[in-house]
């Protein structure tokens, strides 16, 4: 998979693109990232990606032309059906608050995309005009943000635990909390005991048939008392 990201602060991303499961999906290939800097796309002397919003009122919007030539420049054409196949179109997604909250279900479904394109608001956001070329609005929830960048972070690692191969276990990505609508079952490792705690005996009994019943029977529980919402779907 291909993902492009559109940003005034391609810094951001130095961190969480270059460590742990990441860092190894770039290595193997799996997953080609680039920043691209939206300031670089300004023609006038002070490189402004932002100006006052018509009609008034606080803050400062971003430009449509830097942010159009960014999308262009990563291949993002005018929607219309140039592609036969829409998985192999740039999937624009614009990181807002007003998009939809992103859940399990849309990140598996954005992780068949060959090619996302990540666009990162800041101040009140960007032109309304530039929406023509968005595809979808995603949200990491109902509060604001200083701008998209965090967003698209979350974004892309959670559809990288989604592609083969990232994820070495793949039943460790399908037993995780709500990619079956439930909630994951508790987790312990060495000492067996630990400060007077003790792991359930079932967990040591090397009965696979029971550890197995007893994970379905904890994760049922876990979901009934934490997130009812997710049984009634
Ligand atoms: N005025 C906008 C509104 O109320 O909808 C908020 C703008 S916010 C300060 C600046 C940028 O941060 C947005 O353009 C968006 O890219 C990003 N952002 C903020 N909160 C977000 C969220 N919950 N999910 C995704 N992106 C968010």
């Amino acid at each position: 998979m291909k993902i492009d990201i559109l940003t005034i602060f391609p810094e951001m991303f130095k961190g969480p693109l270059t460590c742990s499961l990441l860092a190894k999906a770039r290595d193997k290939k799996i997953l080609k990232i680039s920043c691209t800097d939206i300031r670089s796309f300004t023609k006038d002397k002070h490189n402004k990606v932002d100006d006052r919003p018509f009609g008034g009122g606080p803050g400062m919007v971003m430009k449509p032309e830097p942010i159009y030539e960014a999308l262009k420049s990563v291949g993002v054409k005018k929607r219309n059906n140039l592609y036969k196949n829409p998985l192999k179109k740039p999937l624009v997604i614009y990181m807002s608050p007003q998009g939809k909250t992103l859940n399990t279900n849309t990140v598996k479904k954005i992780a068949q995309h060959e090619h996302l394109v990540l666009l990162c608001g800041h101040y009140e956001g960007i032109d309304e005009r530039v929406m023509q070329w968005v595809d979808k609005e995603i949200s990491i929830g109902d509060y604001v943000l200083t701008g998209g960048e965090i967003p698209a972070m979350v974004l892309i690692d959670s559809v990288a635990r989604m592609l083969p191969e990232v994820v070495q276990d793949k039943l460790s990505v399908q037993q995780d909390s709500f990619y079956n609508g439930l909630l994951d079952y508790p987790h312990y490792t060495r000492p067996a005991e630990f400060k007077k705690m003790k792991v359930p005996k079932v967990l040591l009994s090397g009965n696979h048939l029971e550890i197995e019943k007893w994970r379905k029977e904890q994760a049922l529980e876990r979901t009934k008392k934490r997130r009812p919402d997710l049984l009634k779907k």
